[in-house]
């Protein structure tokens, strides 16, 4: 199947003897004993089994394992290490899970977070100890690009995993585990969800091995699970996942070629443009350049929050990957000891006309 069949009808297994067309929510936390059934909702669910399945076959893994949140997916990847292995992370990572890294592992592993942009320094960054390389491209909020073949290739002669959290990619534009990755991660409350109304994560392996039995122990006994309702929604949303992507990134690359031209704009950070120092290697590892941009106004915080507060169709708040367009100065959200530039303003380009998305900026950046 090609990636628009397998999104309608990869996550779609129906056993009701009443055929429904579509697979029913089953609520149900306990199952009738009987050989080769489902026990128990937080071991397996029928759910949660049609949506893992759905995702293994969009990242061209052989299995996947769903989350309550994206967060829950990355942590579980630290958690299965065994304590006192080093982590090599990038400079510019989801804060939440540099944090997580920070503060629930403080003492139990070890990581550098270095300039994934940079091989020499990659390279650098391996310890003995070193059993996991985290990458994430492109990232959030810099849009650095990393390059999977060569860091999978270096992650492999240290005998390290390489893990990449694929959420501002998705498998629409970038399918990690065919450059090289283990495993790949997502936060499915960004595009999978697609809405802004689900909490969800994923990850999905190349092979089953005995460190995917250790993150499935953590999915399984840790417990932090998706609901059946949630896995229903995910596989009803990822059905039109490719169409949006489209949508998203021909929207991006409009208003990042708009905003690049603006006087009042310093900087604008979108892999698709020709002066992206990731450009060459995006070109190459994806076959779209995403939805998500960020630039740098002409001043301070102050004018990036009034720009902010000018905007008609964009909603000044977190997260990303929603139909609606969402913005917000990304510092704010970072906290205090964030790098993030102060004037820096993400935007997650969603699905209303163009036209309307740039008039709104026009008349906002006046
Ligand atoms: C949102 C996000 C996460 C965390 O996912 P949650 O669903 O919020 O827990 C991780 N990585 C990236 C790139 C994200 O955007």
């Amino acid at each position: 199947m090609r990636f628009e069949t397998i999104a309608i009808h990869g996550g779609n297994f129906v056993s009701d003897s009443e055929k429904p067309v579509i697979q029913p929510i089953t609520l149900s936390t306990t199952f009738i004993h009987q050989e080769n059934s489902m026990i128990y909702s937080r071991a397996n669910n029928p759910n949660r089994a049609s949506l893992e399945k759905l995702l293994a076959s969009l990242e061209r893994g052989e299995d996947a394992a769903a989350f309550s949140s994206g967060n829950a997916a990355g942590i579980a990847v630290f958690q299965a290490l065994k304590p006192g292995s080093h982590i090599i992370a990038p400079d510019d990572m989801y804060h939440g899970l540099k944090k997580g890294i920070l503060t629930l592992f403080d003492g139990v592993l070890e990581a550098s977070f270095v300039d994934m942009t940079d091989l020499e320094k990659v390279q650098e960054a391996f310890q003995e100890n070193t059993k996991l390389v985290w990458v994430e491209t492109p990232s959030n909020p810099l849009l650095k690009i990393s390059d999977l073949e060569a860091i999978s290739k270096l992650a492999k002669s240290k005998g390290a995993i390489l893990a990449c959290d694929n959420t501002f990619a998705t498998p629409v534009f970038q399918n990690p585990l065919l450059l090289g990755a283990d495993l790949v991660m997502h936060s499915s409350t960004k595009y999978f969800g697609g809405h802004s109304d689900i909490l969800g994560g994923a990850l999905v392996t190349k092979e089953k091995n005995e460190f995917w039995d250790k993150i499935k122990n953590v999915q399984t006994t840790g417990g932090a699970v998706p609901s059946p309702m949630d896995c229903y929604y995910l596989c009803r949303s990822i059905k039109t996942l490719p169409y949006r992507m489209k949508g998203h990134a021909e929207h991006a690359m409009v208003l990042a070629n708009y905003l690049s031209q603006h006087p009042n704009i310093e900087k604008v950070y979108y892999p698709g443009l020709k002066n992206h120092p990731g450009h060459d290697i995006a070109a190459r590892q994806m076959t779209g350049f995403g939805g998500i941009l960020s630039f740098q106004v002409k001043g301070d915080a102050t004018t990036a929050d009034m720009l902010i507060s000018k905007l008609k169709y964009y909603t000044n708040a977190t997260s990303l990957g929603g139909v609606e367009s969402l913005i917000e100065r990304r510092a704010a959200s970072e906290g205090p000891d964030t790098k993030t530039p102060q004037n820096l303003i993400r935007l997650s380009v969603g699905l209303e006309h163009l036209d309307d998305l740039l008039e709104d900026l026009d008349e906002a950046l006046k």
